[in-house]
């Protein structure tokens, strides 16, 4: 496809006024002000438009989609027991499959290309992905169970290890495998050595939870000899591949070195942290220490919807607000944060950013609205004025899934119907 007179934001964050972008199979083949010659194939119109890399989600539970507004009010600990684990335990491969199919819709609608999901029904949520035309990482969070002895007991390593056999004869890259863990709280140290020798013999990249409230940062501490999570995962070994670590709220003193020289990634989710009363992450410290961060939404469940395009804006309010900077985490450090930090976290170093050679994830908004005029620099007016609707294409590798209100594979009648009677059903078993 032959992008018209589009602006665009290139590699280096400049903004592109009446570019030409050309794209052919998965890739971005050419980037310039003139229109390449002998060019025949499909053009879009890109006046008033503007072209941004997709959203990488670096942490959700997209299966959470199911949960969205349910137990609303209550306390952390009880909204977990009585209400999130019950509900998600009565989840069968198909509720998995179709919850996907919901999340989908949204992470799509409002630009994202790519997410870090952890969750489980790991082959019903590959296929949702296959489906969507979507990209993801996926992971199992392991949780210790009574009963169990090494990882390689637990669904979690099987369900990894099967979606391993099964990337491998896709021979596509569409969807990763990682090892997740749960978190410190719902795990011990055996299985923790556990899954990191898995993750480092696999050269797998590991997703977990870490410091998300105060609560299980200082019981981590009493139970582990004054051993924050950070300091404990790091000593399992966990930090030894590639990884996620989603919240981070809590986080002190060594844990920002700890982090930094381990090059793990943290996935930074307020909506979930504030909407949960987990707190603020300290993201201005983490980017002086040197850590790489980027943004997911988490779930649906907590958040609770999927929108990267509200995350990111989000996390750019709030990075001001508690810092009292109104030069952090602006418009370039945003997207940077969401798109290619992201996409490094994910292993896809090929993605997430408007350059020849990248991958085809192009996200563009239509600037001709009432609240998006005038426009002095696009890029402001995108992340402090649109919203996820003035998005009219978002193409994924290449191929568009979505184009001026309609999802090109998936039927969204179908995908809510499913949804409504499925809850419901879930409902009447509890
Ligand atoms: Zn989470």
């Amino acid at each position: 496809m032959l992008f018209e007179k589009i602006t665009l934001i290139d590699g280096n964050y400049e903004e592109k006024r009446d570019m030409y972008l050309e794209t052919e199979g998965n890739r971005i083949v050419y980037i310039g002000t003139e229109r390449p010659e002998g060019y025949t194939g499909e053009t879009y119109d890109g006046r008033n438009k503007v072209a941004l890399p997709g959203f990488y989600n670096i942490h959700c539970h997209i299966p959470d989609t199911l949960l969205r507004g349910y137990g609303e009010g209550l306390p952390l600990h009880r909204w977990l027991t009585e209400k999130m684990f019950p509900f998600e335990a009565k989840l069968t491969e198909e509720d998995v499959y179709w919850s996907s199919m919901l999340g989908a819709c949204e992470l799509i609608r409002s630009g994202a290309a790519s997410f870090n999901d952890m969750f489980y029904k790991l082959e019903w949520i590959e296929r949702a992905v296959r489906d969507s035309g979507l990209k993801a990482n996926l992971s199992f969070g392991v949780s210790a169970l009574p009963g169990l002895g090494s990882y390689r007991e637990y669904a979690a390593y099987a369900e990894t290890e099967a979606l391993r056999r099964r990337l491998a004869e896709a021979g596509d890259d569409r969807v990763r495998a990682d090892v997740g863990l749960h978190a410190e709280y719902t795990s011990h140290e055996g299985l923790m050595r556990d899954v990191a020798d898995y993750a480092r013999e696999a050269g797998l990249r590991v997703h977990l939870h870490l410091s998300e409230t105060r609560k299980e940062h200082e019981e981590c501490k009493t139970r582990h000899n004054g051993l924050t999570p950070a300091a404990l995962f790091e000593r399992v070994g966990l930090f030894d591949v590639p990884a996620i670590a989603a919240h981070c709220v809590w986080i002190e003193g060594e844990d920002f070195d700890i982090l930094r020289d381990k090059g793990v990634t943290v996935a930074h989710n307020p909506s979930s942290n504030m909407k949960l009363g987990s707190g603020f992450a300290p993201v201005k410290k983490m980017l002086e220490a040197g850590i790489r961060v980027g943004i997911g939404t988490d779930g649906a469940a907590s958040n609770n919807n999927l929108n990267m395009l509200e995350e990111v804006t989000l996390a750019s309010m709030i990075g001001k607000g508690i810092t009292g900077d109104p030069t952090f985490l602006g418009p370039r450090q945003l997207l940077e944060l969401s798109c290619r930090n992201g996409a490094l976290a994910q292993g896809r170093t090929d993605c997430g950013a408007l350059e020849v050679g990248s991958r085809a994830d192009i996200v563009v908004y239509d600037l001709d609205k009432p609240h998006l005029q005038p426009v002095y620099e696009a890029l402001p007016n995108l992340f402090y004025a649109a919203d996820a609707s003035d998005i009219c294409l978002n193409m994924i590798d290449g191929e568009v899934v979505y184009r001026d209100g309609v999802l090109t594979r998936i039927d969204e009648e179908k995908v809510m119907a499913e949804a409504r009677s499925r809850s419901a059903r879930i409902l009447s078993e509890l």
